[in-house]
């Protein structure tokens, strides 16, 4: 029997393949998708779902508003359709909650069950000769054989970073805050009491260690950060600016040093920097504590971790103040990474290419900082010039397309159209190829 072609296969099924869908379907119905998503459910950074956590992103810049605000799946429709539309209006909320807003995420995912193949993690992608004779790609899924595409779309989100030197530990009482939520809930009897490290001066950073004090009242939580203090993040309009088309445009094309200017310009829009009220809630938690004699939370600052290592159920850091040198042996029942994703390049902290790409990535065009080379248009191309099958890297480009593209929800949906226009036009001459 012939094996099935797929039009296209999206990699990963969250909001950015989930927003790629809806425009697939009011864009380009023709194209016929199959999204393989490695979890078992679709669901947004389940880890991090915590109580009373918001969202960072006006919710109106949702999976489709800003490209077609007439769509069905609207934020606005979505809150309509459950029946909370004036109930939601009348929290008067800035930012949603971040339960709420995986809730319409996921609402928008149900509409497309039946081109969504769960449980099905994506260990490689390859060059291949399809049945009809063209060139295409074989998609290997664990456990669950091959799959065939004229087209590919990567959109499995970034790769965590664990830096050193965490990165040497092997054991579950160190982890990146993607596996947050149901780490402490299964060790939630030995945490109760015990002493957790946050590590990170991110949003997220102090989302968890607020999280931890409230889930875990008698237990010492420990914030450590390299820096001297908790930054305010950047919400300034102008440079909120960097969320807008034109930025992306007016990125892309500057020069690499350009590049490296603007990103240290625009890092604490969104990195290393933390909301005001989040910021104000742990602090008065401190004070609190402080009132009652009964410190529990920490935030130590300028600490650098210099070395980890197992020690029976926890982990031994050695914390060294960043000023003065002193040395501190210090034992922890769980670390808890805040220390970001990485981006496509050859520095600390990067990645040349998705590592499920690592089959082709040898013949696929590269940067002079070494990162896969991504066109404006999400495509990737051969090294050689050749012609290659369509292979976009969707919500993963930071490095090319500036500091929204992957850490935003701002820009996807417009991001989304590109992804649908271009494989829309690729497939369709392809197409015409195989009629000649
Ligand atoms: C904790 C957290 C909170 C954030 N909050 C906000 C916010 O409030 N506002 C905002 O604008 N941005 C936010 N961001 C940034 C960004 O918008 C989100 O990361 C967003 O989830 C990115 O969507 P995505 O689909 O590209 O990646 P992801 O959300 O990571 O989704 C990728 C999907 O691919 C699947 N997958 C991964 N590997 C494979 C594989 N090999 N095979 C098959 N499937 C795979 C995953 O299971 C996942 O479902 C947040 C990021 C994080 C980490």
């Amino acid at each position: 029997m012939t094996e099935q072609i797929h039009d296209l296969i999206g990699i990963g099924f969250g909001p950015a393949n989930i927003s790629l869908a809806v425009a697939l379907e009011e864009l380009h119905p023709e194209i016929s998708p199959l999204f393989l998503e490695a979890r078992d459910t679709v669901v947004w950074q389940p880890e991090m779902l915590l109580d009373g956590s918001d969202i960072q992103n006006n919710p109106v810049r949702d999976l489709v508003t800003p490209r077609n605000p007439r769509s069905h799946y609207t934020f606005l429709n979505f809150l309509h359709e459950q029946g909370r539309l004036l109930e939601y209006l009348n929290l008067g909320l800035e930012f949603p909650l971040r339960k709420e807003y995986n809730q319409y995420i996921t609402w928008v995912g149900s509409h497309f069950a039946e081109r969504v193949r769960t449980s099905s993690p994506v260990t490689a992608v390859e060059f291949a000769a399809l049945p009809d004779g063209t060139e295409g790609y074989r998609v290997t899924v664990a456990g669950g054989g091959t799959e065939l595409a004229r087209a590919v779309v990567v959109a499995h989100g970034r790769t965590p970073f664990v830096p050193a030197p965490f990165d040497a530990v092997e054991s579950d009482r160190v982890i990146h805050l993607t596996r947050y939520k149901s780490t402490v809930e299964r060790l939630a009897g030995e945490l109760r009491t015990g002493r957790i490290a946050v590590v990170g001066a991110s949003q997220s950073s102090v989302e968890l260690t607020l999280d931890l004090a409230r889930r875990f009242p008698q237990a010492e939580v420990v914030n450590l950060t390299r820096g001297f203090a908790h930054r305010l993040k950047d919400t300034s309009p102008f440079s909120e600016a960097s969320i807008m088309p034109e930025f992306v445009d007016y990125y892309f094309h500057a020069s690499q040093q350009s590049k490296d200017e603007l990103d240290a310009d625009l890092r604490f829009t969104n990195y290393s920097a933390v909301d005001m009220d989040v910021l104000r809630e742990l602090h008065l938690m401190m004070y609190e504590q402080k009132l009652d004699g009964a410190q529990k939370v920490h935030v130590r600052n300028n600490s650098v971790v210099t070395a980890a290592a197992v020690a029976g159920d926890g982990v031994e850091l050695v914390v060294r103040e960043r000023h003065y040198g002193q040395e501190d042996r210090e034992r922890f029942d769980l670390v808890v990474l805040a220390t970001g994703f990485r981006n496509f390049g050859g520095g600390p902290g990067q990645e040349p290419h998705p590592p499920i790409l690592s089959a082709v990535a040898g013949q696929l065009a590269h940067t002079e900082r070494g990162a896969v080379a991504v066109s404006h248009d999400y495509l990737v191309s051969a090294a050689d010039g050749r012609e290659i099958p369509p292979l976009f890297l969707f919500n993963l480009n930071e490095s090319s397309h500036g500091i929204a593209d992957a850490g935003s929800f701002s820009l996807l949906s417009l991001r989304a159209e590109t992804v649908a226009r271009g494989a829309g036009k690729l497939l369709a001459n392809s197409a015409d190829e195989v009629s000649e």
